[in-house]
């Protein structure tokens, strides 16, 4: 008999089947991570249909204090991109500020 492989199966609570089939379809389970505040981060397989609630933790549970931390940190990580893609769109606009004046400045030149 073939135990579940590393990619496979490790959580204590999941019923590990050999060939990683679903149990209400037959589909393959797949691993996601959820992004919950409960458990960010934490893996866990289930049917990538929605109408399957074959589910499973892949992960242990998460300390405590790693559920305080991990969503200060995604809001952060959010925010820093989101003034990232608004400091990059800023930096577009000057950009063309900038050759449209050194066509005027040619334009100008020229007469
Ligand atoms: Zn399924």
């Amino acid at each position: 008999m073939a135990s579940c492989s590393a990619t496979n199966v490790r959580s204590s609570n999941l019923t590990c089947t050999e060939d990683n089939l679903c149990h209400s379809c037959g589909g393959k389970r797949i691993i996601q991570a959820s992004w919950t505040a409960a458990n960010p981060g934490r893996r866990f397989i289930s049917c990538p249909k929605n109408e399957c609630d074959d589910f499973g933790w892949f992960d242990p549970p998460m300390c405590n204090r790693s559920t305080q931390i991990i969503p200060g940190l995604l809001r952060k990580i959010n925010r820093l991109e989101g003034n990232l893609m608004a400091c990059k769109a800023r930096e577009r606009k000057l950009w063309t500020a900038v050759v449209v004046s050194w066509v005027l400045i040619a334009i100008v030149w020229c007469l």
